[in-house]
C-alpha cells in the first residue's frame, strides 16, 4: 500500500487527510497523548481494517474522538450531569468518557459492549482533522498491538509505513501517554486507566473517584475486565524489561551490578532518572527528573522506541512514584514489564521532611512509636560525629583557622561567619554535607544491625543534602499556611512578620509536595496518627517486617 506522508502544518494536508477518512480510509494522526491510527468510527468496514493494521483483538474497544462536546450527544443514550462536569473540566484534553451508546456506534467500534469511549483531543492538528472529515475518528494508539506507543512522527512512520493511507505529522506529542479513561457507566466513576488527567484532578470535579484494581495489579485471574484493553500485554519493548523498586543508591548499585555481569555490556540498559545517572557504571538512558512525572510521562514511550532500535535485550527500569501523571508511567511500566518487579534491598528507608511548623517532629515521634527506627538528620547535623578532624581543616581553610584554634571547633563563631550570606552558607553545607552523609550512613547501619527493617531520615533539608538518594520512598509532612506560621510564631517566640520572612526564604509546599510518594496534612483537628498508620503499615509490608 501507498502511504502518503502529510503535514499537519498545511491546510491542504489536513483537508486530504479528511478526505481520506471520510471515504473510509486509514490515517495516523497527532493527539496532544500519543498518535492515533484513525478511521471514521461510525463506518463498521473502516474500523476494521485499524483492528487488521494493528493485529489488535476484536474485542478490545477504540476511542470515538470528536471536535466539539455537542458532537457526543447523537453517540450516546444520555449525557448525565457528571460527564459535562468532566468535559467542562477536562475538554479539549487527555480525558475519554465512557457512556452507554446509542444505535449508531457500530459494535466493531464499541468492541461488542453496550458502551462506548468519547474523548475530545487538545492537539490542534486532530480537531482540525476530525472537522476536515466531518465525522467521528475512531483512532487508538498508532502502534502494532502490544508495543509501545508511537509519540514522534518517526517512530510512526516507522511502525505504519505500507499499512495505513496516510500518516500526518505534528511533532512530538506533549503528554507522552494516553489519555485518562473513566466510566460513568458502571456506578460510581472509576478510572480504568490512568492517564494525561490525574485522579486528584477528577477528585476536585466529581467527588469520590474509584481507581480500578487493574490499574496497580495485573488483573485477578477469572475476574471479567471492566476495559478489554486491561487482559492484554501492552507497551512492551522489544528487549525483556525488569522494574527496580529502590532508592537511587539501591537501584543504581543493584543495575551496575546486574548489567556489569551480563554478556556483552551494551545489550544490557539503565532506564532511569536524571539523579541516577551520577551513580551508573553502565549505559544508560534517562526519561526525566526523579521528581517531574510529567517529563516521565513525556518521554517514556520515544525512550522505548529508542532503546529497542538499540538493540538493547535487557532492561532495568526505575520505578516511578505514583502520585498524580506518576500513576500513568507506573501503570505502562509495569504492563510493559510484565509484572516482574524487583526489590533489590528488603529494608526500606523513607525520607521525612516538609516545610517547617507543619509537625514533622510530632510526625518522627509517632514513627518511632510505631516501632520504625527514626534518624534526626538534624540533631546529627550538630553532633560531634560530624566534626572529625579531616572535616573541622576543610572548615578551618573556608571560614578561619580561628574557628577551631585550639583544636575545638567553636560552633558560634562557625555560624557566625557561615550564615552572615547566601555565599558562605553555600560552602558551608557543600563542606559539611558529606560528613554528615557518612554520620546518618552510620546511625543507618546502626539502627539496621538492631533488626530494624524500616527507617525514615528525618530531614528538613533532605533535598539539599542529597539524603534523598538514600530514601526509597518520601513522605511529606504539611500543614496550611496560616497555622504552620501560627505554630512557629509560639514555638520560636518570634512575631509574625520574622517568621513570614523566614518561610519566604523556604522552598514552597509544592516544592515538597512535587516530590513526595505521601503527602498527610497535618491540620488542627486532623488524626494525624490513623493517617500515619496506613503508610506506616505499606512500609512495614514493603520491607517483609510484617506479612
Ligand atoms: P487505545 O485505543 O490503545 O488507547 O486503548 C483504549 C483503551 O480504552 C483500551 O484499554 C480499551 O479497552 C478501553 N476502552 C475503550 N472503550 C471502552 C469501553 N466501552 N469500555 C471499557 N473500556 C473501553
Ligand atoms: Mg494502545
Amino acid at each position: 500500500m501507498n502511504t502518503f506522508l502529510l503535514n499537519g502544518q498545511h491546510t491542504n494536508d489536513i483537508e486530504r487527510a479528511g478526505e481520506i477518512l471520510r471515504h473510509g480510509g486509514l490515517v495516523a494522526i497527532p493527539t496532544e497523548t500519543v498518535y492515533g491510527l484513525a478511521a471514521n468510527a461510525l463506518d463498521s468496514t473502516a474500523v476494521k481494517k485499524i483492528f487488521a493494521a494493528k493485529g489488535r483483538p476484536a474485542d478490545n474497544p477504540l476511542i470515538v474522538h470528536v471536535a466539539e462536546f455537542s458532537q457526543i450527544v447523537p453517540l450516546v443514550q444520555e449525557v448525565p450531569e457528571a460527564a459535562k462536569k468532566l468535559a467542562e473540566a477536562f475538554w479539549p484534553g487527555p480525558l475519554t468518557i465512557i457512556l452507554p451508546k446509542s444505535e449508531l456506534i457500530p459494535p466493531e467500534t464499541s468492541g461488542g459492549l453496550f458502551t462506548v469511549a468519547v474523548r475530545c483531543p487538545a492537539h490542534p492538528v486532530a480537531r482540525a482533522v476530525i472537522q476536515a472529515a466531518g465525522v467521528p475518528l475512531a483512532a487508538p494508539s498508532a502502534n502494532p498491538s502490544g508495543r509501545p506507543s508511537p509519540t514522534a512522527f518517526a517512530h510512526v512512520k516507522q511502525d505504519l509505513t505500507g499499512k495505513v493511507d496516510a500518516l500526518l505529522d505534528g511533532g512530538d506529542c506533549r503528554v507522552g501517554v494516553e489519555s485518562t479513561v473513566i466510566t460513568l457507566a458502571a456506578g460510581k466513576p472509576r478510572i480504568l486507566r490512568p492517564g494525561g488527567v490525574t485522579p486528584e484532578e477528577l477528585r476536585t470535579v466529581l467527588g469520590e473517584v474509584e481507581i480500578d484494581s487493574a490499574v496497580l495489579k495485573s488483573l485477578e485471574q477469572g475476574r471479567v475486565a471492566s476495559s478489554p484493553g486491561m487482559k492484554y500485554k501492552h507497551y512492551a519493548p522489544k528487549a525483556d524489561l525488569t522494574l527496580v523498586d529502590a532508592s537511587p543508591e539501591e537501584y543504581s548499585n543493584y543495575v551496575n551490578q546486574k548489567c556489569g555481569s551480563e554478556s556483552g555490556l551494551k545489550s544490557c540498559y539503565a532506564l532511569c532518572f536524571e539523579e541516577d545517572t551520577p551513580l551508573l557504571t553502565i549505559p544508560y538512558l534517562s526519561f526525566g527528573s526523579r521528581y517531574d512525572s510529567a517529563e516521565q510521562a513525556q518521554r517514556l514511550f520515544s525512550s522505548l522506541y529508542r532503546l529497542d532500535a538499540l538493540g538493547v535485550k535487557k532492561i532495568y527500569a526505575h520505578m516511578p512514584r505514583k502520585q498524580g501523571v506518576g500513576l500513568a508511567v507506573y501503570n505502562r511500566l509495569i504492563r510493559a514489564a510484565g509484572f516482574s518487579v524487583v526489590r533489590p534491598q528488603k529494608k526500606m528507608i523513607v525520607g521525612l521532611t516538609g516545610p517547617s511548623g507543619a509537625g514533622k517532629s510530632t510526625a518522627a515521634k509517632l514513627l518511632e512509636e510505631a516501632g520504625l527506627a527514626v534518624i534526626d538528620c538534624d540533631k546529627l547535623t550538630r553532633s560531634p560525629e560530624v566534626y572529625t578532624a579531616d572535616c573541622v581543616a576543610e572548615l578551618q581553610r573556608a571560614f578561619g583557622q580561628d574557628i577551631a584554634a585550639d583544636g575545638v571547633l567553636d560552633r558560634r563563631l562557625l555560624a557566625e561567619r557561615a550564615f552572615a550570606d547566601p555565599d558562605s552558607k553555600k560552602r558551608l553545607e557543600e563542606i559539611a554535607f558529606p560528613y554528615i552523609l557518612t554520620a546518618v550512613r552510620q546511625a543507618l547501619e546502626n539502627a539496621f544491625a538492631t533488626g530494624k527493617q524500616v527507617a525514615a531520615l528525618d530531614a528538613p533539608t533532605l533535598f539539599e543534602s542529597g539524603l534523598d538518594s538514600a530514601c526509597a520512598r518520601i513522605l511529606v509532612i504539611t500543614a496550611p499556611f496560616e497555622e504552620r506560621l501560627e505554630r512557629i510564631c509560639k514555638r520560636d517566640g518570634i512575631p509574625e512578620k520574622a517568621a513570614r520572612q523566614r518561610f519566604s526564604a523556604q522552598h514552597p509546599e509544592e516544592f515538597f509536595g512535587n516530590r513526595a510518594d505521601w503527602v498527610v496534612e497535618n491540620r488542627t483537628g486532623a488524626d494525624l496518627e490513623a493517617e500515619l498508620a496506613l503508610i506506616i503499615r505499606e512500609l512495614q509490608e514493603e520491607s517483609g517486617e510484617i506479612l
